[in-house]
């Protein structure tokens, strides 16, 4: 049977897995005699979280950089930066 939504699946014993990457996104664990059912990110999961985090800090760093160099980003008319607008202005076009 050909289905073409991966779904996640119960395993066995009950945990849920992942339908794309297959890691379990539920473990069980033994405590005080008892069995506990508990989430856990599958690998997906950690990889988009991971990439999430990674997008974001490289955003924090490029604002953390603009707070402390503005000078950098928006030189505009600072009045002896002429000659250096005049280059920069020949180089874009
Ligand atoms: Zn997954």
């Amino acid at each position: 049977m050909a289905n073409k939504v991966i779904a996640d699946y119960l395993d066995e014993e009950g945990c849920l897995h992942c339908g794309i990457c297959g890691k379990r996104k539920q473990m069980k664990v033994s405590l005080m005699g008892f069995e506990h059912v508990v989430s856990c990110l599958c690998e997906c999961e950690v990889k988009a979280r991971q990439e999430l985090d990674e997008k974001m800090q490289r955003e924090e760093a490029q604002r953390q950089l603009i707070r402390e160099n503005p000078s950098d980003f928006g030189k505009e008319d600072s009045g002896n930066g002429n000659l250096k607008m005049t280059t920069e202005a020949t180089r874009r076009c």
